[in-house]
């Protein structure tokens, strides 16, 4: 992203140029920054080769799931919904693991059915539903068993996981009871054990916190896991102000337990893998000024976004032109849509802004696209990918035709 002659470029296109062809709002998406993360991660991890796994619910469009496919990932889905999206994408099934806390009857039993690599199971119900359908096929199923270890990511508190008030995992007494359990089981064959603390993570510390909590659980059950799963949960730069966890000093951790247990690592990552490769355009509809607000109502609304109202998210708001009068004034930007948190930023000042202008919304190829909905009957935002100096349009360009 930068600018040329003042006009913003994602990748070389200019935004405005995007904006005229595909409409307003559109997510775009980079494929270069796209492949540039998964290599850094792939990099930043070398010394123990992970099994990488996107977690699907970050992004589920279906080209940008193809793209992460032919550059080597697997995924991390939770519902039968994204498996079988994930399946279509071309992703390897031995590449994928189930995760959820609310897996019913008729997934479990597709998963089973496609193969997958991992159910990663989060209760003792949820292991006697698999056994049903083991004694009912006579197979054997490899699973995972989501440890609750108790850590606190120091991120926001909804979208904190690994806590013992929160839903998602079993305590380190109920998964060593269940290894006891279920170690010799003809149709259980225990193969993981996962872990996935949270979302929006900038410090190593939980991460390390987590693996000590992961060790004591090997080491009191003296069992061999041939996988262990980290989850996902790295953060991005949302701010720019680089406080970014420390990737080096994690993978070291990692690495030292690899060669210690002697197991295979996977990593569920989402919002890390496709945070920063997506923007929002939208148009400026109306300038409103009041006598202590500009409010700058867009044509993207909390329907399209809804990080900002639901988590106090912050996205940065560039404009497609730039110029150098600066107005000292609160500008907010706002959406179209009938509810008072439908709004994206507040800053103290900003350039001087048209209407008709676009501008772009940043770092949404995360939990973008994918909570997004059609309130006040607002058709979904159109999705494009530049690769290769080309534009494409990857939505299902569905319209009103649902609701008529
Ligand atoms: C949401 C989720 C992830 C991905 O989290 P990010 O913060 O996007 O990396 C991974 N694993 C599980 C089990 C999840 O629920």
């Amino acid at each position: 992203m930068s600018y040329s002659n003042n006009k913003l470029l994602i990748d070389k296109i200019e935004v405005d140029r995007v904006a005229k062809q595909f409409g307003t709002p559109a997510y775009c998406y980079s494929y270069e920054k796209l492949k540039d993360n998964i290599l850094k991660f792939q990099n930043d991890f070398r010394k123990f080769k992970p099994l990488i796994c996107f977690a699907v619910k970050a992004n589920n469009n279906i080209k940008i799931l193809n793209e992460i496919s032919k550059l080597g990932l697997g995924a991390d889905v939770v519902s039968k919904g994204e498996l079988v999206v994930a399946l279509k994408s071309k992703i390897n099934p031995k590449k994928i693991v189930f995760s959820g806390v609310g897996k019913t009857y008729d997934e479990i039993d597709f998963a089973i059915k496609k193969k997958i690599l991992l159910i990663n199971i989060e209760s003792q119900s949820e292991i006697e539903t698999i056994l049903k359908i083991a004694k009912k096929n006579n197979k054997t199923i490899d699973i995972g068993i989501r440890l609750n270890p108790n850590v606190d990511a120091k991120t926001i508190k909804q979208i904190t996981t690994g806590k013992k008030i929160n839903k998602f995992g079993l305590t380190e007494k109920e998964v060593i009871g269940l290894i006891k359990n279920y170690k010799n089981s003809k149709y259980l064959n225990i193969k993981c054990l996962s872990v996935h603390i949270g979302s929006q993570i900038t410090s190593h510390l939980p991460y390390l916190k987590m693996l000590r909590a992961v060790q004591k659980v090997i080491d009191r059950s003296n069992f061999h896991f041939d996988y262990i799963d980290l989850g996902g949960g790295m953060g991005i730069d949302y701010k720019n102000n680089n406080k970014l966890l420390n990737y080096k000093k994690y993978s070291e951790q990692i690495n030292k337990f690899v060669i210690k247990n002697k197991v295979k690592i996977i990593f569920e990552p989402g919002r890390s893998i496709v945070g920063n490769t997506g923007f929002l355009i939208a148009k400026i509809i109306y300038i409103k000024k009041t006598s202590r607000i500009n409010f700058i109502i867009i044509d993207a609304g909390m329907n399209d976004l809804i990080r900002p109202a639901l988590y106090k998210a912050y996205h940065k708001i560039i404009p497609t032109k730039k110029n150098k009068k600066k107005i000292l004034k609160i500008h907010e930007f706002v959406g179209p849509v009938c509810e008072t948190t439908d709004k994206f930023l507040s800053v103290k000042s900003y350039q001087k802004l048209h209407e008709g202008d676009n501008v772009v919304i940043c770092d949404v190829g995360a939990y973008g696209k994918v909570l997004s909905s059609n309130y006040n009957l607002r058709i979904n935002a159109s999705e494009v990918l530049i690769k290769k100096s080309k534009v494409f349009r990857i939505d299902k360009k569905e319209g009103l035709r649902k609701f008529i």
